[in-house]
Formats: C-alpha cells, structure tokens, sequence
C-alpha cells in the first residue's frame, strides 16, 4: 500500500489473516453451509481497492468463489495456479479456550478456525498481490488466482464448479500450488543436530467413495432364511475390513525416506515392510507425513439394513471410504471386490483418483529455490498426500498440483496446530515468513 510518494508500506498479511477468520464461513456440508460470500466480498474489496479487477463467481446463492489473472512479464511461459479456499471446518465454541471466529491476535498467534486450514494461505497470497500492486511489480509467468468455495466438502459449489463451468479461466495454465506442505518440521540426525525439513506434496492418494449393496430374500425374522441380505453384506464387510493392505512404495514416498534418511544418517532397507517399518520409527515427527500414504485404504464409515426385528430386509447398504495411491485404483477396485463377494454390487458415489506432480520439474524446483532463500539450512523432501485437496479437479483440466503453502519457523518455537480440531493457530512469525517464501516463489517462478 502506497503511503507517500515513492514509499511503499508492505500489506499487512497478520490483519488480513486476522480479518478474514473473523468472518465465519462455516460449512456443515449435507447440512448446509454459512457460504463464503462475505469473505469474498472482503478478497473483492482489498484487490478492488489495489486497481485489479477480480471476478466473482457464484455457484449458488451466498457460494462465493473469486478468480483473478495477474499477466506475467514474460510472454509464452506456462500459467501458474493459486489455489486456497475460503471455507472452514465448523467449530464448537464452547470447547476451545478463545471464540474460534474473533480473529483474535495474542500471545505470538492468530487464532481462530481457518488460521491454517487455509486462511493463512489465503492472506499470504493476497498481501503478495498488494505488495506488488503497491510496487508496480508483476510476476514472470501469469499468475491465476483462485480463492474458492467448499473444499471441506467435495468442491461441488467451488473448485469442481468452476472446472466445470469455467475451464477457460484456468487456459494456459500447467501447474499450481495449494494445500498442504512447505511447512517447517524439524527432525534430529544421528548426530544430534537438529534439522529443518521442509516437506512438499507431490502427490495425493484418490478418494473413491463407494456404495455397496447386497440384495437377498425379504422374509419372517423367525423363519430360516438362507438368502439373508444383511448377513451376506456383513460377511463381505468384515472380509474387506479385515484384510491388511500392504505397503507399496511410491516413487515419492520411496524418495522421501531415501531423502530424509540421508540427511538424518539413517541407513533404511526400503525394500521390505519390516525395514519400512523401522524406518518410520526412526525418522521423528516426518512419520506423520509419508506414513497415511505408504497403503491403500478402505473404512467402513455408513451401515444401513432393517427396519424391524422380525423382518429379514431384502436389502442391506454401506458405503466405504477408499483411498487409493497413485497407480494403483484398478487393482485396488479389483481386490474390493474379490473381497466383498459376487453377490454384493458396487457403485461409485464418487471417483476421484490419486494424482501425481513431476519432482522433477521447474515447478519443484522454484519451489526449493525459494525455501533456500529464506531458510539456506531447508530440507525439502516430496510427499504423498493421505487425503485430498482441490487439487483433484484442477487437474481434470491438465494441472500438476503441489501441496505447497510455506510458513516458516517461529524463533520462540511456537509452531502452528489445531487444523480442523480445536484453539487452531498459526504463530505470526511463521505466517510473516511464509508470505516472504511465498512473495519470492510467486514473483520468480
Ligand atoms: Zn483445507
């Protein structure tokens, strides 16, 4: 922002941060959402106010989504995406210790729901984009920015929507950026010595959810009944529920127990489960990153059968929580199936399969490049995501998606903590350095 003739002041992405928690955009999912209208309107307001012309785009009354194209500099470079959603998790304010939609700034934290679960990221971006309104500055590459609506739900009113219904706002563009990685996780070497990782995703298991269904004969609950729905789908539920995955080694989770190996002086055998095993055990609080995604998995998570007693039903449903790694659905579907049975059908209530970005690629590289800057001693290690993001429908469109959204180290320790659970916070010095590794990668890449 422009505070006298040829002064500029940069954006302050701690108030933007703070502002936009404050504005609660809970979504509730089936049961409904408070949308994210008013926080777009705050997104439309500051970039208004710094001479861009975003758009918003609603999908649904008060299902906000704001896109904005900054040119580049250089004419005929691939475009580069921004993703962050202005959505939240809902929160109970009676079990945190502050009021999770205050937007309250203490003891070294921005608190509140959304502070990094991806508020922060939003911030983070927009104060880039005033800084370089406020400098006359624009990045090499034409930078597309997507700040959207229900990602904590499926992306029906945000990020699918749009890729539905405005494919040509993203044309020209390769790769993007969004949650989650290029977060500091520090780790101790055989030696002692403490060291900075920076893990950053480059892949993320699919989400395919499924609903299963065994039909039999209806009949007298007192009667024998050889062809009982309900015991049949039980049956091959507790065969699929039962069975243990094995480990199956991505290229990114192979490189990154090889990388962080390395750097800590672990000698690791990744060529067994047993070794595999003994490596996470030696590798601290990084466990946390590559071992939701060393496995394929399937939970039970809806049952439904039965209306009475003394009535066998005719039909017994379930629905299953899968996630598959990269390469693998096909033959996951296929042992499903195996498992629960001939006689149960499938149906997908949804598809979405796993993704995987190049490590090797200047989008990687920038990356890494940018966290050296700010931190010369960074580690940057890749990761498969155990979850999904927005990523999955941004890549229907051809986009390589990485989970980078960088904070840096807090020098008093704090560290951030509560995503989706309770007294959520991002320590405001790790938020100020993210937004500098962010700035830097955004401008150079
Ligand atoms: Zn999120």
């Amino acid at each position: 922002m422009v505070t006298g003739p040829g002064e500029t002041r940069a954006a302050d992405v701690v108030e933007i941060c703070s502002r936009l928690v404050s504005i609660d955009t809970s979504n509730y999912g089936r049961a409904g959402s408070n949308g994210e209208r008013a926080a777009a309107d705050y997104v439309l307001g500051l970039l208004r106010d710094a001479g861009y012309d975003p758009l918003l785009l609603e999908s649904a009354p008060t299902r906000a989504n704001v896109v904005l194209r900054v040119p580049g500099s250089t004419p005929g470079l691939p475009a580069l995406l921004v993703h962050g959603h202005l959505d939240v998790v809902p929160a109970e304010p009676a079990d945190w210790t502050v009021d999770p939609f205050a937007g309250l700034v203490a003891d070294g934290y921005v608190w509140g729901r959304g502070a990094t679960d991806m508020k922060d990221m939003v911030a983070m971006t927009l104060a880039t984009l005033l800084d370089w309104a406020a400098m006359g500055a624009r990045p090499r590459r034409d930078i597309v920015v997507a700040f959207v609506a229900d990602e904590e739900e499926d992306g029906e009113f945000g990020a699918e929507w749009l890729v539905a219904e405005h494919p040509g706002l993203f044309d020209g563009v390769r790769a993007a950026i969004g949650e989650a990685g290029g977060v500091p996780e520090e780790a101790y070497a055989a030696d002692g010595s403490a060291l900075r990782f920076y893990p950053v995703a480059v892949a993320e298991r699919g989400s395919l959810h499924l609903s299963v269904s065994a039909r039999g004969t209806a009949g007298h609950g007192s009667r024998r009944n050889d062809d009982n729905a309900v015991e049949r789908l039980v049956s091959g539920l507790d065969r699929l529920s039962r069975h243990r995955w094995p480990i199956a080694l991505t290229p990114p989770a192979r490189a990154f127990l090889e990388q962080t190996g390395a750097a800590l002086g672990v000698a690791m055998d990744l060529d067994s489960e047993s070794g595999i095993e003994s490596a996470l055990d030696r590798i601290g609080g990084l466990r946390a990153y590559v071992e939701p995604a060393l496995r394929c998995s399937a939970n039970l998570t809806v049952l439904s059968a039965g209306y009475k007693v003394n009535v066998v039903p005719g039909l017994a449903r379930a629905e299953i929580d899968v996630r598959s790694l990269p390469g693998t659905d096909a033959r996951m579907l296929a042992v499903i199936d195996e498992l629960l049975g001939d006689s149960i059908e499938r149906d997908f209530l949804s598809n979405r399969p796993a993704l995987s970005a190049p490590m090797d690629s200047e989008w990687y590289d920038a990356i890494q490049r940018s966290l050296h800057k700010a931190d010369p001693g960074a580690i940057v290690v890749p990761y498969c995501m155990g979850g999904g993001t927005d990523a999955k429908p941004f890549a229907t469109l051809g986009i390589a998606g990485y989970g980078f959204s960088p904070l840096g180290v807090d020098p008093d320790g704090r560290v951030p903590s509560g995503m989706h659970g309770v007294d959520e916070r991002v320590p405001v010095a790790a938020l100020e350095a993210g937004r500098r590794v962010l700035s830097d990668f955004l401008t150079t890449v």
